[in-house]
């Protein structure tokens, strides 16, 4: 997590409220045999929501923009994917390289697309798409049959489909009778040409209400869906659909000026900044707040406030509100809601912040961390200590399959009391049948060795950082290395511990390690959500095997684990630990 995430204006994504919204429309078409597209362009391809909608089941990923499908690819995203505006002849070469599919309307395209697919030896796809009336893209049903017969005749092309979109430009619904013109076209083709349309894409988030009324939807057998998804409402009357989120996409922003003032404005009225003349309602002296978000950032006139308050103007930085009755005071949040304009405007925007909930929630999550460690340091001097004076043993000469980490202290014993000992015996045991190995990096340390390592690393960040002063150095120390004498490790029953793996020789990835060295930061925190699926994974391994042996996994640390002494005594209620400090 960077504290640059919380920065205003910022879109929180939800991606689980996506993902919802996702399930939920591919059920609901899919019950009608409707295969679901998702649409990226309102998001610029975002990787974290491009994921979110592959999780949830869709295949295919539509996008305007070759740029967007780019990202998404550059990223990862394990996905089909479909240009969903007519590709332009300047592009056709890009579309073919990055491109799965296309939706195309220009047979001189097409050709195009042809060219350069059997210049690299591919196959690209082709949705024709048909115009039933909205009079944006679509060959004319006149002009169908002859853009046919040249597409299969093109190699490195493959006639996979017809579609319409409606709704967009001129506003036309689809419903029972244009749908039923497509049904048509798609049969007439089949007939007259002998093939199979994998493809009869329907549509966009405008066909919802066509759906829910539709007793048969012919051979319409797909949609391409954006907003519904993202915004949870259909799109010819903005109505919000059942069971659906409205609210996953979130335009937080700043509060820089809160001040009194008159409701009018004194002076002659002439053109403001975006060429209006404005005009203001006289409401008296109003509380007026200024955030530092304005036409730059966001398309303002398709936001509405979460709070009660009003919109009464924006500039290219800055929006003014009506704060009525709401108490805004500088340096406050607002949070509103976004059309579609305003989504696809924020997303584009270089200034806006695009942060997905599991950034957020990992803000969240390491206040509660931190929460939590301050009051475990309040806690430690109330635990009393009834010492079981059980022995510490060395682990080097246990016998137990374990890696031993070089330490810092020469003739390092790995010490621990009995009981941990036995512990660590039986974990080893059971890593063994997994062809894995137990990595012991710390246990036992007398104060002198807490000393050494406390300087250790002092040392080391003076290097790092030749600027900081020495206090901003041992703070930062302190974060992660107790003082001796408040170290756990001093008690012979706190362990730090990875895994290695024999089958692939090397240390499991736990999201800060790179081999052995740990990069100390707020990821170290166990389950912090902003590490890799792999990383959680092994975290759960490794704090698996600990805790049904009995041990507390440390609040900041997914290596470090205790038993028996203060800080096992906190996490598992009790009033008193078995053991104290063992100096040397
Ligand atoms: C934008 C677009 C879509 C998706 O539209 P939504 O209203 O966001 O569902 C589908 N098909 C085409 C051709 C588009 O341009």
């Amino acid at each position: 997590m960077g504290l640059h995430e919380m920065l205003t204006p910022r879109i929180e994504i939800d991606l689980e409220k996506i993902a919802h919204n996702a399930k939920t429309l591919i059920e609901l078409y899919g019950s009608k045999g409707i295969g679901v597209i998702g649409v990226t362009k309102a998001v610029c391809g975002n990787p974290d929501i491009a994921n979110a909608l592959v999780k949830s089941g869709i295949r295919t990923l539509a996008d305007s923009r070759i740029e967007n499908i780019r990202r998404m690819l550059n990223a990862g995203v394990q996905a089909q994917f479909l240009l969903s505006r007519t590709p332009s002849l300047s592009q056709a070469e890009a579309v073919v390289k990055y491109a799965d599919i296309s939706l195309n309307s220009e047979l001189s395209v097409i050709e195009k697309l042809s060219t350069y697919a059997m210049d690299c030896d591919r196959t690209h796809s082709v949705i024709l798409m048909v115009e039933l009336g909205d009079l944006r893209e679509g060959l004319m049903p006149s002009e169908l049959e002859e853009t046919v017969t040249r597409v299969l005749e093109l190699s490195g092309i493959a006639l996979v489909g017809i579609g319409a979109n409606l709704a967009c430009l001129a506003g036309v619904a689809p419903d029972a009778e244009n749908m039923g013109h497509l049904s048509a076209i798609a049969n007439d083709i089949e007939r007259k040409f002998a093939l199979t349309l994998e493809y009869v894409s329907g549509g966009n988030s405008a066909n919802y209400n066509w759906l829910v009324s539709a007793i048969d939807v012919g051979r319409v057998n797909n949609v391409r869906l954006g907003e519904s998804i993202y915004l949870g409402c259909e799109t010819l009357f903005r109505e919000p659909i059942p069971g659906l989120y409205t609210d996953a996409m979130t335009l937080v922003s700043e509060i820089i000026e809160s001040k009194t003032k008159p409701s009018l404005p004194c002076g002659k009225i002439c053109q403001n900044a975006v060429g209006n003349v404005p005009k203001f309602k006289d409401r008296g002296e109003i509380r007026r707040a200024i955030l530092s978000t304005g036409l730059q950032d966001v398309l303002v006139p398709g936001l509405t406030p979460r709070a009660d308050i009003e919109i009464i103007g924006a500039s290219s930085d800055h929006i003014i509100v009506d704060a009525k009755t709401t108490e805004l005071q500088v340096g406050w949040e607002l949070e509103f809601d976004l059309n579609y304009g305003a989504l696809v405007s924020a997303m584009t925007s270089l200034y806006v912040n695009k942060v997905p909930s599991d950034r957020v929630n990992a803000h969240e999550y390491c206040e509660l961390v931190e929460q939590e460690y301050r009051r475990h340091v309040q806690l430690l001097p109330t635990i009393e200590i009834k010492e079981d004076h059980s022995p510490l043993l060395s682990l080097n000469e246990s016998g137990f399959n374990l890696i031993f980490e070089e330490s810092v202290k020469e003739d390092y014993k790995y010490m621990v009391r009995e009981a941990v000992f036995e512990k660590i015996g039986r974990i080893s045991k059971r890593l063994d049948k997994e062809d894995k190995t137990l990595i012991m990096r710390s246990t036992w340390r007398s104060f002198e060795h807490q000393r050494l390592l406390w300087e250790e690393r002092v040392e080391a960040l003076e290097k790092e950082y030749p600027n900081k002063q020495i206090e901003e150095i041992e703070e930062l120390v302190s974060y992660f290395i107790a003082p001796p004498s408040k170290s756990m490790h001093a008690t012979g029953g706190a362990v730090d511990a990875l895994i290695y793996d024999l089958k692939n020789d090397c240390v499991m990835r736990f999201g800060t390690n790179d081999g052995l060295k740990i990069n100390l930061n707020d990821k170290c925190y166990p389950y912090h959500p902003y590490i890799t699926p792999e990383a959680k994974t092994n975290r759960k391994l490794l704090i698996g095997l600990f805790e049904e042996e009995g041990f507390v996994t440390d609040i900041k640390e997914y290596w470090h684990f205790d038993y028996g002494n203060a800080a096992w005594a906190i996490e598992k209620g009790r009033e008193r630990a078995i053991y104290g400090i063992i100096e040397a």
